[in-house]
């Protein structure tokens, strides 16, 4: 029996392989970069064969690299981008399409005359989600009206639909293997998360049969043998975004943690009660562990580590993103400038798709430096909003935030965290918390990790950022933050 654990992270731009050891350190990393496909203003797609093959390739590479021979590698977990769909053929394995990635707008028109329908409420109540093209089900829809032979092989029970974790591990099994985990199944906007299973009334909505939908099994469970990786036992699949929930050990109703990466994703565990939110916040399944689901709330930041690009690629501040810390402490502080990065429209709690950015505030005395510093703060205070929405619609307030992700990096923005939302900030010291949750969902199944606490004890965290700022301050700079975000929406 092996000790250590294979976890496969299939992103968005790359499908990344990390092997971790019993004590959760990280031992080897591979990576490969797969190709966008941008068909159409708005579309966008993957090749799910490409995403298969660099995820094959990089876990054989990880294996190679660190030296494990296969047979000391107990399970393998795999996390993945979260929506992002594929269409296959049952027998041959083929996709019958590109997947249709979770940023892709093709559908936006369908879920518009859904909206007009009224038929919001209803899917948010089943779903915990709002009507977007985000979620899968409407790129289904798309795949079997609009993708030759798909009708016909739906009615031989021939195609199959799945998530990428799904995808990759019917490919792993050789098709033995036809499943997804709840975290997955509660982004397709097909499943209802209070009963936990597909739900009749959506896939009517939607005309989806059921057959050609994956069983739903538990975020741990055993889904089947890696043929094509030495028969390594496949034990864990789950979203990424709450694989980083898991990697960070919010285990337990009221812990929460952001990632700050090109945008930021909060997720808060709300334990057994699948809260409903005042606030624009979705409702999703954090967990599935032995037949029991553990709920979220999630929220999104568009803009977080993009806007530090922007400033280093098209406003040319700053030569690379790490330079934002240096340039932003050369100033005390904003001096009254005030950024709204609302690039792509604003998330959670404001989901107003059409409002575009806005720099605020500026005077002859506004230098680079200020930019930078208002850029840091920026977005700061939009995960505050997050964190304000998630502290409403719980009714409790919390006390710390785990943070982990590429943004997080940046000391003086982690202050700023700490100072704005006037909470215990905690920075991870393992860096790929996405990749650690599958792997220690697996270890858990197999033993290699013998509990959630046991595993508690083992985390260490890298930094605490404790609040420094006055209560004053921090209302005055969130009600100057809240004005601007109004004139910004109004422009
Ligand atoms: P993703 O997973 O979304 O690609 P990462 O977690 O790799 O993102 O983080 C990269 C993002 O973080 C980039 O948008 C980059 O601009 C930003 N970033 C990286 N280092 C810093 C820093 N020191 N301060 C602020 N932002 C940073």
């Amino acid at each position: 029996m092996g000790s250590y654990i294979l976890s496969l992270d299939a992103g968005t731009t790359s499908s990344r392989a990390l092997l971790f050891d019993h004590k959760t350190n990280v031992v080897a990393t591979a990576q490969k970069e797969f190709k966008q496909y941008y068909p159409k203003a708005g579309w966008v797609e993957h090749d799910a064969h490409e995403i298969f093959d660099t995820q094959l390739l990089v876990a054989k590479q990880v294996i190679e690299k660190s030296g494990i021979s296969p047979s000391e590698i107990s399970a393998i977990g795999i996390t993945n981008q979260r929506e992002t769909i594929v269409c296959w053929d049952k027998t041959t394995g083929q996709a019958l399409y590109k997947a249709i990635v979770w940023q892709d707008r093709r559908t936006a028109e369908f879920c518009n005359q859904l909206k007009a329908k009224g038929k919001a409420e209803l899917i948010r109540k089943k779903t915990g989600l709002v009507i977007d093209a985000y979620f899968s089900a409407s790129k289904i829809r798309w795949m079997i009206n609009n993708v030759k032979g798909v009708k016909e092989k739906l009615k031989n029970n021939t195609v199959c639909f799945g998530t990428i974790d799904t995808w990759l591990l019917f490919k792993l099994t050789e098709g033995k293997s036809f499943k997804t985990d709840a975290t997955n199944a509660s982004r397709t906007m097909l499943y209802n998360i209070h009963s936990d299973g597909w739900d009749q009334d959506l896939l009517e909505l939607f005309e989806i049969p059921v057959s050609a939908l994956p069983e739903v099994l538990n975020s741990s469970d055993h889904y089947g043998e890696a043929t094509l990786l030495d028969n390594i036992p496949i034990c864990a699949l789950i979203g990424d975004q709450q694989s980083a929930l898991f990697g960070q050990l919010c285990t337990t109703k009221g812990e929460v943690k952001n990632t700050y990466g090109t945008g930021c994703f909060m997720l808060l565990n709300t334990g057994k009660n699948a809260v409903e939110s005042a606030h624009n916040l979705l409702t999703t399944v954090a967990l599935k562990l032995e037949n029991t689901i553990t709920y979220a709330l999630e929220g999104s930041v568009f803009v977080g580590g993009a806007l530090i690009q922007w400033l280093r690629d098209e406003l040319n501040i700053i030569e690379n993103a790490s330079d934002i810390e240096a340039l932003a402490k050369s100033v005390e502080d904003s001096l009254g400038v005030c950024i709204v990065p609302a690039f792509t429209g604003l998330g959670a709690p404001y989901w107003s798709q059409e409002t575009r950015g806005s720099i605020l505030g500026l005077t002859r005395g506004s230098s680079k430096a200020h930019i930078a510093r208002a850029a840091l703060e920026s977005i700061a205070l939009q995960v505050n909003d997050l964190l304000s929405a998630m502290q409403k619609d719980l009714g409790e307030s919390l006390s710390e935030l785990k943070v982990d992700g590429g943004a997080s990096a940046n000391n003086l923005m982690m202050q700023m965290q700490a100072d704005f939302c006037a909470l215990h900030i905690i920075r991870a010291k393992n860096k790929e918390t996405t990749a650690a949750g599958a792997a220690f969902l697996a270890g858990l199944k197999t033993g290699v990790y013998k509990s959630i606490e046991d595993l508690k004890q083992t985390i260490v965290p890298d930094r605490t950022f404790n609040p420094l700022m006055s209560e004053e301050q921090r209302t005055k700079k969130t009600n100057r933050w809240l004005n601007a975000v109004k004139a910004t929406q109004s422009f």
